[in-house]
C-alpha cells in the first residue's frame, strides 16, 4: 500500500505555548514545521480520546497555531493540556485559499473561523493585498483576535459586528459586507474587490454567498462536515448530492459549486449519518 498517497504526515509534538483568547477558546502553540497553508486543516489526536479535524490558524513554517473551542469532549480535553504536553497530528490536510498578489479581499469571520481567516489575513498581507476583515461574535467577550488583526497592519481594515451591539456594528456580519461590497465591489460598486472569503457557521456562510451574488462577487467558503479519517477514506464527510468528499475536496469550496448543494446552509449529518436542520 502506497501510505503517501493519502497525503498525510503523522506526528507527535509536544505544545510550545497556551494563549486563553476568552472563556471558551485558547490558542496552542507548536514550535513544528507543519507547512500548512490557509484554509487547510489538520487531525488532531488524543490518544484514548478521539481524533478530530482543527483549522490551522496560522503557518510560517518555524511554527503553527491551533485554536479550539470548547464544545465536548475532545475540546474540552485539549483545554485540559499544559505546555509540554504532547498531541498526535497528521496534515496538513484538504484544499487551501487562493490568494493573488494584489488582490483585494474581503474575509468574513464567525466563531472560531476567526482564526483561519486570520492565517489568510496575514499570508495575503506578505503577498501585498488590501483585505477588509469582517469579524463577528454574539458579543464583544467572544470576538476572536482583534488585537492579533489589528496588528497586521494598515492593510487590514476591521469592521466588527456584534449581535447585541456591545462592540462594533449591532446586527450580523452579513450586514457590514452588503455595505462594504456596496462601496467597492463587484458589478454594483467601485469594483476593486475580486474575492471573498469566509468561515463560520454554515447559515452565516450561506447568508454571505448570497449578498457576494447580489454584488456579483465571487466566494469561497470553508466547509464543516462530520470527519472521521480526514483523508478520503470513510467518506463521512460526502456531500449530498454529489459525494464529493469536503476532506479531500475541500474544506475551502467555491460558492458557485455550493449553492447547488441540496444541504448548503439547510442541513448537516452527525457521526451516525442522522441529518440534523440548522
Ligand atoms: C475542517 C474542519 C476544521 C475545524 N476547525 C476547527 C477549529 O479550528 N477550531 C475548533 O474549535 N473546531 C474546529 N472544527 C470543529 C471541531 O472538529 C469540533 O468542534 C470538534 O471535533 C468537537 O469535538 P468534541 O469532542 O469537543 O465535541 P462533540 O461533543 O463531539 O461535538 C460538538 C460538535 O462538534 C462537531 N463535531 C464533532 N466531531 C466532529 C468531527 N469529527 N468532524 C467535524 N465536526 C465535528 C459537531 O457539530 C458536534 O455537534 C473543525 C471542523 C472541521 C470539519
Amino acid at each position: 500500500m502506497n501510505i503517501a498517497k493519502f497525503d498525510s504526515r503523522f506526528a507527535t509534538i509536544a505544545i510550545s505555548k497556551i494563549v486563553e483568547e476568552n472563556a471558551i477558546t485558547k490558542t496552542f502553540i507548536f514550535e513544528y514545521p507543519l507547512g500548512g497553508l490557509p484554509g487547510q486543516f489538520l487531525m488532531m489526536w488524543l490518544p484514548g480520546i478521539d481524533e478530530k479535524p482543527m483549522s490551522v490558524a496560522y503557518d510560517d513554517g518555524k511554527e503553527f497555531w491551533v485554536t479550539i473551542c470548547k464544545v465536548g469532549p475532545f475540546s474540552e480535553a485539549m483545554h485540559g493540556l499544559k505546555v509540554g504536553d504532547r498531541v498526535g497530528i497528521r496534515g496538513p490536510l484538504g484544499t487551501h485559499y487562493e490568494i493573488g498578489e494584489g488582490d483585494h479581499l474581503v474575509l468574513v469571520a464567525g466563531g472560531y473561523g476567526a482564526a483561519p481567516m486570520y492565517f489568510v489575513a496575514n499570508q495575503a498581507v506578505l503577498m501585498g493585498c488590501q483585505v477588509d476583515f469582517i469579524l463577528g461574535a454574539r458579543n464583544k467577550d467572544l470576538l476572536l483576535y482583534p488585537e492579533k488583526i489589528l496588528g497586521l497592519g494598515e492593510n487590514v481594515k476591521l469592521h466588527i459586528a456584534t449581535n447585541d451591539g456591545s462592540l462594533g456594528h449591532k446586527g450580523f456580519v452579513t450586514e457590514v459586507l452588503d455595505e462594504v461590497l456596496a462601496e467597492n465591489g463587484g458589478a454594483k460598486g467601485k469594483g476593486k474587490i475580486n474575492k471573498v472569503f469566509t468561515c463560520g457557521p454554515e447559515v452565516m456562510m450561506k447568508a454571505v454567498g448570497d449578498v457576494c451574488d447580489k454584488y456579483k462577487v465571487k466566494a469561497w467558503m470553508s466547509m464543516e462536515k462530520y470527519m472521521k479519517c480526514g483523508v478520503g477514506v470513510c467518506g463521512q464527510c460526502a456531500l449530498d448530492d454529489t459525494g464529493d468528499l469536503v476532506c479531500k475536496d475541500g474544506p475551502v469550496m467555491s460558492f458557485d459549486y455550493l449553492r447547488k448543494l441540496p444541504e448548503m446552509g439547510k442541513y448537516h449529518r452527525d457521526g451516525q449519518g442522522k441529518k440534523h436542520y440548522f
